[in-house]
């Protein structure tokens, strides 16, 4: 399944995607829904993020090609992003003005991200991948100067704007198989198989669900390989997973 959420006018409502068309339906993904017979091209539509996740948990460190001189974490080391960062692909990435005033160094960070399908406490890795409902393009956005120096990350993570997620939601998908890309005005700067994740999907939500409770459609972040550029006002960052498509996002500065 191919799952959106969308706008048309003032109606915003989730749907599945076959073809071209997207089909209502009367509930969030994670069910139980309904599917309608109120259809609409998929060119006539504004997509919004697939989800609104309650939570998002980000995961750090989790490809030995980002990891430079840093030693793998032994767990999945995760963190928090905010529910109102998250926006959804063609939006704009807006640097906060702030950020610009100090010129802060900002990066994208493809990620590949699973969302929460039903809820999640105390659970094994070998039931793990049952929790999932599927898969979508992520973008950590990373304030660097702000992550280096400030206590916690929360602005250098978590300002409005800086949780990308789209277009869609792909279930049945191989989480170990999926190329993940990202590209900075239509230049590569990141390409990785989530094969070569540190701690896979089974791993994060067997230790994650182990300290906090999963609720049907949270969002986490898987984390991001090698070393991505920098991103200035008027760039475009793309992040691509085979199976998922393409998630956009033009970069701005706060007006
Ligand atoms: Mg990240």
């Amino acid at each position: 399944m191919r799952y959106v959420r969308f706008q048309v006018g003032t109606h915003v409502a989730y749907g599945v995607l076959g073809g071209d068309i997207v089909r209502e339906i009367t509930a969030p993904p994670y069910g139980p829904y309904k599917v309608t017979n109120q259809t609409h091209k998929l060119s006539a539509v504004k997509l919004l993020s697939p989800i609104v996740p309650g939570k998002i948990v980000a995961i750090g460190l989790n490809y030995k090609s980002h990891l430079g001189t840093r030693e793998a974490p032994k767990v999945p080391e995760g963190f928090y992003k905010t529910p109102t960062s998250v926006i959804g692909t063609e939006e704009a990435i807006r640097i906060p003005k702030t950020a610009l005033h100090e010129k802060v160094h900002m990066q994208p960070e493809a990620e590949m991200v699973f969302i929460i399908g039903k809820r999640a406490k105390n659970v094994k890795k070998a039931d793990a991948l049952s929790y999932v409902l599927g898969y979508t393009c992520g973008n950590d956005v990373s304030a660097r100067d702000w992550q280096q120096h400030d206590l916690q990350w929360w602005r250098a993570k978590s300002s409005d704007t800086f949780s990308p997620m789209g277009p869609l939601i792909a279930t049945d998908l191989d989480s170990t198989k999926m190329q993940l890309v990202c590209r900075i005005n239509g230049k590569v700067v990141q390409e990785q198989s989530t094969g070569d994740l540190v701690h896979g999907v089974a791993d994060i939500i067997e230790f994650i669900s182990s300290a906090i409770t999963l609720e049907p459609g949270d969002a986490i972040y898987t984390g991001t390989p090698g070393s991505p550029g920098d991103i200035h006002p008027g760039d475009v960052v793309e992040v691509e997973i085979s199976g998922v498509g393409v998630l956009r996002n033009k970069v701005e500065a706060e007006a």
